[in-house]
């Protein structure tokens, strides 16, 4: 099966990338992500074989462990690709660190366990659109809200579908380690 590791967004991330979604629908064409399926992705397994799930889901496991919630901003727009067929997306003004230290957990969690995924360098984007043609017009300023990421979720892509469904197979909830305050505040009684 096809699996992939990815942060679950906030409320008001999905709602803030969906607006954005929106204002591009007037000038440029595309295949857009659905608004429900918007998400970060840590690490890109590709086809797995079922027995080896549980082993991803440990991973996952293992790398989220003492790894506090995540806070982050949307920012400007990207793209990947050719301008014809560009993947186009939305990045983050804030947590790009954080996002990438645990994108690294990840990938280091699942290499330990044998597990193979894409090493391209990780580049913290929740993509909008594929195929954009981006050579007409301006695009729009994106929306951009603020959240906190605490769900690292596995999940398996269903491309056999008239659109992409991802089904989310484990999550994993980022927790702020206790006694962790500030500057190394923390009470003892
Ligand atoms: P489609 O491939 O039909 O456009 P999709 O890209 O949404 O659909 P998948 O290809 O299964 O579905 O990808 C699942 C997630 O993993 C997406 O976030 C996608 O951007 C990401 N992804 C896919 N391939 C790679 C890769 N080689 N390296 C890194 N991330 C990838
Ligand atoms: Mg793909």
């Amino acid at each position: 099966m096809r699996l992939f590791v990815a942060a679950r967004l906030p409320q008001a991330l999905m709602e803030a990338l969906g607006e954005t979604s929106a204002l591009l629908r007037d000038t440029v064409r595309g295949r857009y992500v659905a608004p429900d399926s918007f998400h970060l992705t840590l690490a890109f397994l590709g086809d797995v074989s079922g027995t080896r799930v549980s082993d991803a889901c440990a991973a996952v496991e293992e790398a989220c462990e003492g790894q506090p919630p995540i806070r982050v901003t949307l920012g400007p727009l990207g793209s990947f690709g050719r301008r014809r067929r560009a993947t186009l997306w939305q990045g983050f003004s804030q947590g790009v660190d954080e996002m990438a230290g645990l994108a690294g957990d990840v990938r280091e969690s699942l290499a330990d366990r044998g597990l193979s995924y894409d090493a391209t360098a990780f580049a913290p984007h929740v993509t909008l659109m594929r195929a954009a043609d981006l050579t007409a017009g301006l695009l729009p300023m994106p929306v951009v809200e603020r959240g906190v990421l605490d769900t690292v979720t596995l999940f398996r892509s269903d491309l056999s579908g008239d659109r992409p469904r991802y089904e989310p197979l484990y999550d994993v909830t980022l927790r702020q380690p206790e006694g962790d305050g500030p500057e190394g505040f923390s009470f003892l009684v």
